[in-house]
């Protein structure tokens, strides 16, 4: 479903990926590990088209990214949904608009249509009774919630998770870990991970892709990777992390 080949992205004289190739099949649940900078969130940047290669190709669903037209790049972005470590909720909607604004502007729902979708995803995240409340008025736990609805309201075949747990509180963590878990296991969508939750990374994972210097330097089932790494620079990240 998704392919990098050969892809290398340069901020300046900082080659951030290096020739980079890994492959996502539909259905899956991969997880991007590695030192901090190596490059994971550039990754998940590239594929909702926020930023673009130097050279390689990207292909989501067959449709390569660049070049290609924002058209091209809207109808692809509609497939991915992305929850991001600061949550990025619109502060000034309620949380039901925040979740009902892109299925009604861009996948063209009817309102109605809109807010009854949210209001099931509300009910499983856990906050039926949060539809009134303005981003600001809950924890930092409960908006992580309503940014995974918002993402899910969009019926996406790819969910992008970067680090969605760093900015919480500690207590905040296991509960939208286990929502996270419960999609993972009762949905068929395809999810690139990137977290430092490495025992979350082995529930969730099919795949463990292990990032340095912009390549992945290791991949496998997460019970390789995180029982019997192969790579030096695997087993340092890790003793260093668990
Ligand atoms: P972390 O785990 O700390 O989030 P990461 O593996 O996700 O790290 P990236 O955020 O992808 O790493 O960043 C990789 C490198 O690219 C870093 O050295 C970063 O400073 C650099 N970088 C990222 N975005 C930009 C930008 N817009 N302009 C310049 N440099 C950037």
């Amino acid at each position: 479903l998704i392919r990098f080949e050969n892809v290398t992205k340069r901020f300046g004289s900082n080659t951030v990926l290096d020739r980079l190739d890994f492959s996502v099949d539909a259905g899956k649940h991969v997880t991007l590990i590695g030192p901090s900078g190596s490059g994971k969130t550039t990754i998940l940047r590239l594929l909702m088209t926020l930023t673009k290669p130097d050279e390689g190709t990207i292909t989501v669903g067959g449709q390569r990214l660049f070049p290609a037209s924002d058209k091209q790049c809207r109808e692809v972005r509609k497939n991915i949904g992305m929850v991001f470590q600061q949550f990025n909720l619109f502060p000034n909607m309620k949380v039901l608009r925040n979740i009902t604004e892109a299925p009604v502007t861009v996948l063209g729902l009817s309102k109605d249509e809109a807010e009854a979708r949210a209001r099931e995803l509300l009910d499983m995240v856990g906050l039926a009774d949060k539809c009134d409340a303005y981003p600001t008025q809950l924890s930092g736990g409960q908006q992580q919630r309503v940014a995974i609805a918002r993402a899910l309201a969009m019926r996406p075949q790819v969910l992008l998770l970067d680090e969605v747990t760093s900015a919480l509180d500690p207590e905040l963590v296991a509960g939208v870990l286990d929502l996270l878990r419960d999609i993972a296991r009762t949905t068929d969508i395809t999810m690139l991970c990137v977290t430092h939750e490495m025992n979350f990374a082995r529930d969730i994972s099919d795949q463990v892709l292990m990032f340095d210097s912009g390549q992945v330097i290791e991949s496998g089932s997460p019970e390789k990777i995180f029982g019997d790494p192969s790579h030096e620079r695997t087993r340092e990240f890790l003793g260093a992390v668990i």
